[in-house]
């Protein structure tokens, strides 16, 4: 059998790539407006960034500035076009180059025609030389700088493409650089279609971590403040009461009742089951969590329904709480229920 990828394809593959390092992505791009204050006001609203340098020139100039400056992670903004200004890509349409594809395009095409079809942002660095302040006017230039070997990764085989943008003035004084990194990949084989989708993954940071892991051991787990006791769901870093950042968890009982809810039956999103009760349940120790409830007729959902918790293994890799009602459970399981797959199991068996 001949392997459908061969050692030689890859390296050829690569050389061919790797021909467009040191190569500018396209032209230069010139911002539109100069750098002024109605922009950086607009930003720092959306951004809730209330530092006074960027909209008040005393508190700027008590801070060593000439005036007002532009937030340095605006960067961007002063030189983006807007998306539909750009058909088909970035680079692509270059106002005076109507039709003829830039080198970045050019290799985009490559990975496109090798089956790297996918894409998605990895890294983006930027180095702050001096500040960005009112009147510049900044053009960005890019290189692509790198492209490297096949990699495997959890999304699939792939190159990263490094770029490395850098951002001038109206005198050609370099303000600042941004590396930029993507992935190109080929997306795994789509899963058989017979097979049941699986629900989308939830976001596992490293501060809701603990939260998964309890599940899939079976435990309800909230997270407390270690200075002031303090419980906070969802998780998060620090305690909005006293600022620590010291916590541990408590175990819930997994009793509780519905503080709200609704029944979702439309958009239907893949790995789910229609129509969908969802809850906001209210714990006995007092945190709430939104969590499927499953075992009941959506129809006779109330306000106030008691509920208990059971760690379901929707998939291999994912365990969730969620809610079944009080009375769905057999007595002697409720009396005692604790958070777990044997609960589960045994409100099963009271059903059947
Ligand atoms: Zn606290």
């Amino acid at each position: 059998m001949t392997p459908p990828r061969p050692e030689s394809d890859a390296a050829s593959f690569l050389e061919r790539v790797r021909a467009f390092e040191g190569r500018h992505s396209g032209p230069p791009t010139e911002a539109r407006d100069e750098v002024n204050k109605a922009m950086i006001r607009h930003w720092v609203d959306a951004m809730g960034d209330d530092n006074p340098v960027y909209v008040d020139d005393d508190a700027a100039r008590a801070n060593g500035f000439p005036g007002v400056i532009a937030p340095p992670t605006m960067l961007q903004a002063w030189v983006m076009r807007g998306y539909r200004s750009q058909p088909g890509g970035s680079w692509r349409a270059a106002a005076d180059e109507p039709g003829e594809p830039s080198p970045q395009q050019e290799l985009f095409d490559v990975f496109d025609e090798a089956g790297f079809t996918s894409v998605v942002a990895t890294n983006c660095d930027q180095d702050y030389l001096r500040p960005v302040v009112l009147g510049d006017l900044l053009t960005v230039s890019s290189v692509i700088e790198s492209v490297s070997p096949e990699k495997h990764t959890a999304l699939g085989d792939g190159h990263f493409v490094t770029t490395r943008l850098e951002f001038t003035d109206q005198h050609g004084e370099l303000v600042a650089t941004m590396r930029f990194r993507i992935l190109r990949f080929r997306p795994q084989a789509a899963r058989a279609k017979t097979e049941e989708p699986l629900r989308p993954r939830p976001a596992v940071t490293r501060d809701i971590a603990f939260f998964f892991e309890g599940a899939r051991q079976g435990t309800l787990l909230i997270q407390r403040c270690a200075a002031c006791g303090r419980l906070r769901h969802p998780p998060r870093p620090a305690c909005a009461s006293c600022g620590s950042f010291e916590w541990d968890t408590v175990t819930s009982s997994g009793r509780g009742t519905v503080f709200s809810y609704v029944v979702v039956h439309h958009p239907p999103v893949p790995g789910f089951d229609y129509p969908l009760p969802i809850a906001v349940v209210e714990l006995e120790e007092g945190t709430r969590l939104v969590a499927d409830l499953v075992g009941v007729d959506p129809a006779t959902v109330r306000i106030g329904m008691p509920v208990v918790a059971e760690m379901v293994a929707v998939d291999d890799e994912l365990t969730i709480p969620m809610f079944r009602p009080v009375d769905a459970v057999l007595p002697s399981a409720a009396a005692d229920a604790v958070p777990s797959s044997a609960g589960a199991d045994a409100a099963e068996e009271g059903a059947a």
